[in-house]
């Protein structure tokens, strides 16, 4: 089973994240999500930083609390290698959310005396091209949200996924995912996935929980609570 940062935030969650700080950039402002400031917006070379900052505002809501940040993008890549979390092979089979390393970046960590490389959170289009949300000095952009170019591709050395694509999903070593709902499995029927995201029928996740579903007849409304709701109504 993969490891994951965090079981309950997903891809998506993140992808929100960088979103929501892309657009305050825009707006002019010093980003600040879930608690987390992206103080260094306007500065240059801050990749990691601001990857750093992305998976701590989803993943803990503070920063410096990611064990695997390092000191620069090819410290993480190198501790990510070996960290067990989910090991994307290669662009083709990333998905948006996904973080990816590069190097070499052509400046040397101050810290460990590597080059730095540069790293992003992918995101993919809807015309299928990939977009980075990144700081970068090229251009003089800072945070941004750019396409990978060709030679950005080259310099592809680590992609790994942080977060599970969508929520309340297990696999299991036999190849069966039963779905994990608050602690409760359901049947797998029971759940359609679509566009990425889980659909639950109520009445499963309503008895996987213990509770009980009742339709007013009246008025067509739905309501699912404990079976002692019902009792002696
Ligand atoms: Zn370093």
């Amino acid at each position: 089973m993969a490891k994951y940062i965090n079981g309950n935030k997903t891809n998506r969650d993140l992808i929100a994240v960088c979103e929501e700080a892309w657009e305050q950039r825009l707006a002019g402002k010093i980003p600040v999500v879930n608690g987390v400031t992206f103080e260094n917006a306007t500065k240059l070379g801050r990749c990691q930083q601001h990857v750093r900052e992305a998976v701590e505002a989803t993943a803990y809501g503070r920063e410096w609390a990611w064990p695997e940040a390092s000191c620069c993008a090819t410290a993480t890549h190198q501790k990510l290698a070996k960290s067990g979390y989910q090991i994307i092979k290669d662009l083709t089979s990333a998905q948006s959310g996904d973080l990816v390393y590069m190097t070499p970046c052509g400046s040397r960590c101050g810290t460990c005396g590597q080059d730095a490389g540069h790293t992003g959170i992918l995101h993919r289009l809807r015309d299928e091209s990939w977009m980075m949300w990144q700081n970068t000095s090229a251009g003089g952009a800072g945070l941004c949200v750019r396409e990978i170019s060709s030679s950005e591709v080259k310099r592809i050395v680590g992609i790994y996924r942080l977060f599970p694509l969508a929520a309340n999903t297990m696999t299991t070593p036999g190849g069966e995912r039963p779905i994990n709902w608050h602690g409760h499995y359901l049947h797998p029927e029971d759940v359609i996935f679509h566009d990425g995201a889980h659909y639950v029928a109520v009445r499963a996740a309503a008895k996987a929980e213990g509770s009980m579903v009742k339709v007013d007849p009246k008025t067509g409304k739905v309501f699912v609570g404990p079976a002692s709701w019902w009792d002696g109504k």
